[in-house]
């Protein structure tokens, strides 16, 4: 086949292309996309949804915002990639303003999430042997149930979730799991006096959104203190303004010691992803420790910065939290009237997610996704019978309701068969 022809190939043609040829580790909703401008994707054949998704929230400043994508064509213009093994004019300026903008001394650069999160533990066990004084080869992190990490082995050995972990073993060493929101289990690990760090999402997005007691994360961070154990949060998913702060641990006023970061530093336009930290953790790594090829290239330095300063001026994550309370009360009050259909609605500014009254393994959620998306609204289920509902947060009011009008509609007339 001509690839070049594949642009005019309609949407069950696309599908089954990507069913034919790619490997099958995502089963995604039947809508081929081709185009999007702030809240909205439209489909190969032209169809408008809202985008209720965000690809799972590295979209927070809306599809192709015009900031950021001159910010790209610009820089990609001048300069790509020239590896760490030269300076680039970029990287520093990058490095001076994401530390200012979060409170730290130093950041560590890399692409995709779970890089950060695999360079978040290899920082922590560095601190470990140099710093804290653990016997070599003993640091231990501390994990919680439920977590979603990325897809590497690290982070696959850190998960409970069956289809995360099964047929990958054998696992990494050194990983503790205790329950979510349980201090005194946390307590209970802490006692090890080989245990380096507590690496948590401040609001457990891939499990279902979530969302912990409200003393649960600032008790956590004191317990860790005490213990002289790194309080790591992997805001990965939470951070950049998506719960109603800049993070979601600012909800709480403490700061983590090792802070990680990805999805939407770069507004979706070019993978990046950050860790941030103290000298005292960062400057354990020395030359030839550790890198990626591709990590702080001066494209993505460009295109952070720009998405970065996108979230302060345009107040997104007062937006969030705006929006966020509104759209909660509206499917409370839609809970009330189909109490047969539907559990709960939880989150925090526009990360948020509605439980299905069903059986976890049911299709329900499914299905009502599907009637969402013939209605203009996409959105996917996560883990069976939970909806994620986390949209663009450069939505507007208007655009809040047209879009709480579809739901209320689809779920309000949903008949499960
Ligand atoms: N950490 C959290 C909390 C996430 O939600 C995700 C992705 O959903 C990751 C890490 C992994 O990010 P990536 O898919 O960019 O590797």
């Amino acid at each position: 086949m001509d690839v070049l022809t594949t642009t005019a190939l309609s949407s069950p043609d696309l599908m089954q292309l990507e069913d034919r040829f790619n490997a099958h580790n995502y089963h995604p909703l039947p809508v081929v996309l081709t185009r999007g401008e702030g809240v909205f994707v439209w489909d190969v054949e032209g169809k408008q949804y809202f985008d209720f998704l965000s690809a799972y929230s590295a979209v927070n400043q809306g599809h192709c915002h015009p900031r950021i994508i001159n910010a790209l064509i610009e820089q990609a213009r001048q300069l790509t990639l020239t590896s760490r093994a030269f300076y680039n004019d970029k990287l520093g300026q990058f490095a001076q303003f994401i530390t200012a903008y979060f409170g730290y001394d130093r950041v560590l650069p890399m692409n995709t999430g779970v890089e950060a999160v695999e360079t978040a533990v290899k920082l922590c066990r560095k601190w470990a042997y140099q710093v804290k004084g653990v016997p070599d080869g003993q640091a231990k992190i501390i994990f919680v149930e439920g977590n979603f990490h990325g897809r590497t082995l690290t982070a696959v050995s850190a998960s409970t979730d069956p289809d995360c972990r099964r047929d990958f073993a054998p696992y990494l060493p050194g990983l503790i799991t205790i329950p979510y929101d349980n201090l005194e289990a946390l307590e209970t690990a802490l006692q090890d006096p080989t245990v380096a760090g507590f690496l948590v999402e401040p609001i457990q997005g891939e499990a279902g959104v979530f969302v912990p007691s409200d003393d649960y994360l600032p008790k956590a961070y004191a317990l860790c203190k005490k213990h002289n154990v790194l309080f790591i949060a992997d805001e990965v998913q939470t951070g950049i303004a998506r719960t109603g702060k800049l993070l979601a641990c600012d909800h709480h006023g403490f700061k983590p010691d090792v802070l990680i970061l990805g999805k939407a530093i770069s507004g979706g336009v070019v993978p990046v992803s950050a860790v941030l930290s103290s000298d005292e953790v960062m400057l354990t790594l020395k030359p030839g420790e550790h890198g990626s090829t591709f990590g702080g290239n001066p494209l993505s330095c460009a295109v952070a910065t720009a998405a970065l300063q996108v979230v302060e001026d345009e107040h997104l994550a007062e937006n969030a939290e705006y929006l966020g309370a509104i759209f909660r009360q509206r499917m409370a009050n839609l809970i009330k009237k189909r109490p047969d259909l539907l559990t709960l609605v939880r989150g925090k500014g526009l990360l948020n997610a509605v439980v299905i009254n069903d059986l976890e393994d049911s299709q329900t959620a499914w299905n009502l996704c599907l009637e969402l998306a013939k209605n203009g609204l996409l959105a996917k289920p996560t883990h069976g019978n939970i909806i994620r509902f986390a949209p663009p947060l450069v939505m507007t009011e208007a655009q809040l309701d047209e879009c709480c009008q579809i739901i209320e509609q689809v779920f309000g007339t949903f008949e499960k068969p």
